[in-house]
């Protein structure tokens, strides 16, 4: 299948990065991803975990972020579900998983990421945060899921806009508190996607 036809919000430049950091990980421990949505980083990241045998484990409530709502900027009616009336990303999101016949690669966990995170007990060699973009969901994402990541994994971050002209700052400010904490290191930003490298547990 051709991954321009799955709706989403990455970017190509983004998608090579994402599965250039993805692929380093297979003896780190698997991958992890905040906001599935309909799948698009989730096939990137596990056509890359599916060459180097490594899994991704990939979040969502598929009720989709504030901005995704009936009325707001990224509604797509096409994911509105009428049966429960509510936006409704899973129907789509299993759809592209089935003809991307990587079933045996990508895991979905259908639940929040707080509440999932608070279960996790698997060391994790890659979290990537992209998720909701309140600050309290994206300090969520990251004060819960940075402590999984092993030394030398990766945090990477969607949506990091160091100019507010560009866009809205909670994943920008989680970005800061991850360099403030002396715990990663500062790999690369390819358009709005951040790449950090834990340096200390
Ligand atoms: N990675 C996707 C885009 C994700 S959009 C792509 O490449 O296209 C953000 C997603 O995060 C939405 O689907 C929304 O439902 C989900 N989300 C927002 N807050 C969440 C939370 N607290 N827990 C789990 N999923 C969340
Ligand atoms: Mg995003």
């Amino acid at each position: 299948m051709t991954l321009n036809t799955v709706k989403g919000f990455l970017d190509n430049i983004e998608a090579i990065e994402l599965a250039k950091i993805a692929s380093k990980c297979s003896a780190l421990g698997p991958c992890l991803e905040i906001g599935t949505y309909c799948g698009k980083s989730a096939l990137i990241i596990g056509e890359a975990c599916k060459k180097t045998n490594n899994l991704l484990f990939t979040i969502d409530h598929h009720t989709g972020s504030e901005e995704h709502q009936l009325g707001q900027e990224y509604h797509d009616s096409e994911l509105y579900d009428e049966n429960v009336s509510s936006f409704n990303t899973l129907p789509e999101f299993l759809k592209n998983l089935k003809k991307s016949n990587l079933n045996n690669y990508i895991l979905p966990l259908i639940g929040t990421s707080k509440e999932l995170a608070k279960e996790w007990k698997l060391p994790l060699g890659m979290v990537f945060i992209d998720g909701g973009h309140s600050m309290e969901a994206a300090l969520a994402d990251y004060e819960y899921w940075y402590p999984h990541i092993v030394k030398n994994g990766y945090l990477l971050i969607h949506d990091v806009f160091p100019n507010p002209e560009d866009g809205g700052r909670p994943p920008y400010e989680i970005f800061c508190v991850a360099k403030k904490s002396k715990k990663f290191k500062n790999i690369s930003l390819v358009k709005s996607l951040a790449v950090l490298k834990k340096i200390e547990i």
